[in-house]
């Protein structure tokens, strides 16, 4: 049984991994880049080990030095938590050569599932609906003649594909050459490889996606969706569960599609399987995450269950306890990527020293983050903070009760996309549950510009409260010291750290 666990990560998964792990009683380790010396998880870790320079290509990517300090740390497995090398196959491999558990799939898992073409040819032979395409592409003029088969509009895809990364949406015929160049162009620079393929364009699309687990025994259950159609060039903003789109027959016919796509692959471990879904619910299979999701909060709280530790078990040979027919949603859970960017300056990232924080507490509402007041956000990584969790009975209670929670979070030093997700859960087709991946783009104008002279009623009210207290605080400073100006002057910084 595993009893000690390197995690090969950073930030706020590697600390999410480390808790599941003190509550199972095992040892954590802790690996850091220069920059993150005084970084969370290296602090909450059991050890930690040093693994180079910031730049991630020095450190988090460098299969040598993890098995270094795994080897160092006497650690039995490494957990990789997302992103680095959680979707390496050679990394996967490596571990298996030198005796340390690898938490998540086999190699060839992760190679097949990698590749979006091996991938597409995997499910069309398991029966599973893929969106209509091409094979792999490496001329110009057959990406061409392929398109215009197909038929505009088309997404031109890498396929090495991922983060949105190698992808170019094309409507019109004069986009064609240059859109295949840049599509090209971004894949050869992001994986090193300009491979591409081409998909019909899924019109109004939602981006549905089903958590699976697979054991070593053969058995995989799926944990049902998370709709995560609220996207910023294709990347995830937001995601809740259940979908406002699903139907009872669609989730089972989907629930057991992805069941077969990971049987397709003799899958062991947690992973995703992606769907694009058209406005009168036809799916598609998208591709496969071979790892743990930024998103899996949700689900764990819906259906009840520690994804981490169901991923540990798994590594340790144990036929999954979790039986499909027992399996229920509980509610409903909305996640908010809380990322140091500033939505008014096209999402520039805004890093930087966390001056003031305060977290949201309270009923229904988690929190997975990792900075604290001092902290300095590097620039080398993903400049994501948290991710702001809340649950609900209903959507509607969870939309209200994220309100409430991003209304307390308050963060100061760096910009933050806070008050982007505030607006966001007060726009009328994401109230309604009426949105697609289209939704921030339809919705810009309102999204993008607020009215930076808009004050709330509660604004106001807490600004007369404060003032009010000042007031007083000052008077009383009058009377007790010489010096009643330097109270202001403190009060006065108070108030602009608030942001009141
Ligand atoms: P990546 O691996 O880079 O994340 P995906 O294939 O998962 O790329 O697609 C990311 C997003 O791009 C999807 O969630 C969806 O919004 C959009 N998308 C991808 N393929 C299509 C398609 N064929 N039609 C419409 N939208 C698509």
């Amino acid at each position: 049984m595993i009893k000690k666990v390197l995690i090969a990560n950073r930030g706020e998964i590697a600390l999410r991994v480390m808790r599941s792990c003190r509550e199972m009683g095992i040892t954590s380790v802790a690996v850091f880049s220069e920059s993150d010396r005084r970084s969370m998880h290296v602090r909450y870790a059991d050890e930690a080990y040093f693994i180079g320079p910031s730049p991630s290509a020095e450190s988090y990517l460098v299969i040598d030095k993890i098995i270094d300090a795994a080897k160092q740390s006497g650690a039995d497995a490494i957990h990789p938590g997302y992103g680095f090398l959680s979707e390496n196959a050679e990394f996967a491999d490596r571990c298996k050569k030198e005796g340390i558990i690898f938490i998540g799939p086999s190699s060839y898992a992760i190679k097949t599932m990698g590749d979006k073409i091996t991938a597409r040819k995997t499910m069309v032979d398991a029966g599973v609906p893929v969106v209509p395409g091409s094979e792999m592409i490496t001329d110009e003029k057959d990406a061409i003649k392929k398109i215009k088969e197909i038929g505009l509009p088309v997404m031109v895809k890498a396929t090495a594909g991922g983060g949105g990364k190698g992808m170019r949406l094309v409507t019109k015929e004069k986009d064609i050459v240059s859109s295949l160049r840049a599509a090209q162009s971004e894949a050869r620079a992001a994986f090193g490889n300009d491979a591409i393929y081409i998909e019909k364009y899924i019109k109004s699309p939602h981006h549905i996606e089903f958590q699976i687990l697979g054991d070593t025994h053969g058995n995989v259950i799926h944990l049902f969706e998370r709709e995560c159609s609220v996207q910023r060039r294709h990347q995830k903003v937001v995601e809740e569960t259940p979908s406002p789109l699903m139907t009872p027959e669609v989730r089972k016919e989907m629930g057991d599609f992805a069941v077969a796509a990971a049987k397709a692959v003799n899958y062991s471990g947690a992973g995703t399987i992606e769907f694009i879904v058209d406005e009168k619910l036809n799916y598609y299979f998208l591709e496969m995450n071979t790892r743990l999701q930024v998103e899996h909060p949700i689900t764990e709280r819906v259906v009840g269950v520690d994804l981490v530790k169901q991923q540990i078990n798994i590594a340790n040979g144990l036929e999954l306890e979790l039986k499909q027919d027992e399996l229920r949603q509980y509610g409903h859970a909305i996640e908010c990527r809380i990322y140091a960017e500033d939505p008014e300056n096209n999402f520039m990232p805004s890093p930087g020293v966390i001056r003031h924080i305060t977290e949201p507490l309270g009923l229904g509402v988690r929190h997975d983050g990792y900075v604290y007041e001092g902290f300095e956000i590097p620039i080398y990584y993903d400049p994501l903070i948290s991710k702001l969790i809340v649950w609900a009975g209903t959507r509607e209670e969870a939309i209200a009760r994220m309100k409430r929670a991003l209304y307390a979070y308050k963060i100061t030093g760096v910009k933050t996309s806070i008050p982007f997700l505030n607006r966001i859960m007060e726009t009328a087709d994401f109230v309604k549950g009426k949105y697609n991946t289209n939704f921030i783009e339809k919705n810009s104008e309102f999204l993008m510009f607020p009215d930076k002279h808009e004050v709330k009623v509660e604004d106001v009210a807490i600004i007369a409260a404060y003032v009010d207290y000042l007031d007083r605080l000052n008077l009383q400073a009058d009377v007790h010291s010489k010096n009643g100006q330097n109270s202001w002057k403190n009060c006065g910084r108070r108030l602009s750290f608030n942001r009141f």
